[in-house]
């Protein structure tokens, strides 16, 4: 589903690399935890992956294409396969639940039918019935979390990325996130999250892959979180 052949990032302001000649492979409907100190190279890799960065050598496929051979029209077709949610949520505060998750729909040109059929089907999902109507902001922070995976997850993406998002979350709240984006994984979703949540890695025992300075150092499968930081 991804593949990471040789590839070194490096930005223009920076004199060493980001990411430094890695190659990996995350089949389909895996679930891969991307751990590592700040600096490692984690968001890099994500961003390489929605092709929102390119590489500076080295191939990088995802979904079957060759990003470097997908023309720039194309990348908003790649990005609809694959969802995101972030730390931050990053919900339009101005619109209420069912909004910010029809949204998702609506600038893909989804007909009206299917987003009144899809959305609260999805908020169902994420255990957020009956609350479509709220505004963000009368929302407890995992129930925002939620709502940020619902809309990641309204258009079945084949890959959802996931950038440390339990991290403004306790561990009561951060264990309910997991267990649905564990759930979206057994749909078949490949699920690659980043994170420096070391007890909820721990406790979920998928693949672990350790960067640092911008070299995978470790490829654990069933892994655990395996450094302090
Ligand atoms: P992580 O997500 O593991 O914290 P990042 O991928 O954000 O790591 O960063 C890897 C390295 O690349 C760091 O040295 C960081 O400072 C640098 N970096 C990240 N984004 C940029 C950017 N847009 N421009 C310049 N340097 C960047
Ligand atoms: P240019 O440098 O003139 O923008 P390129 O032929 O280098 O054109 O790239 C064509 C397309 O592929 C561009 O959309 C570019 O962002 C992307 N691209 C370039 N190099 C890579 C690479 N190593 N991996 C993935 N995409 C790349």
């Amino acid at each position: 589903m991804i593949r990471f052949d040789n590839v070194t990032k490096v930005y223009p302001t920076q004199s060493g690399p980001a990411l430094e000649s890695l190659t990996m492979e995350v089949e389909r409907g895996e679930f891969l935890f991307l751990v590592g100190p700040s600096g490692s190279g984690k968001s890099t890799f994500l961003r390489l992956v929605l092709k929102e960065e390119r590489p500076t050598s080295g191939r990088i496929r995802v979904a079957g294409k060759d990003l470097h051979r997908l023309s720039n029209w194309k990348v908003p077709h790649l990005r609809r396969r694959i969802g995101t949610v972030f730390q931050d949520f990053r919900l339009l505060p101005n619109k209420t639940v069912f909004e910010n998750v029809a949204f998702a729909l609506q600038v893909i040109g989804k007909p009206r039918r299917q987003i009144a059929r899809d959305v609260p089907a999805v908020l169902d999902l994420v255990g957020l019935d009956g609350k479509q109507d709220r505004m963000p902001d009368q929302l407890s922070g995992g129930e925002q979390q939620r709502v940020a995976v619902a809309r990641a997850f309204v258009n079945r993406p084949l890959i959802l990325l996931a950038d440390e998002p339990t991290g403004n979350l306790d561990p009561a709240t951060s264990v309910g996130i997991m267990k649905l984006l564990d759930r979206i994984n057994r749909t078949g979703t490949t699920v690659v999250m980043a994170t420096h949540d070391q007890s909820i890695v721990d406790q979920m025992r998928k693949r672990v892959i350790q960067l640092e300075d911008g070299r995978l150092v470790r490829d654990q499968s069933r892994g655990v979180y395996g450094y302090t930081r």
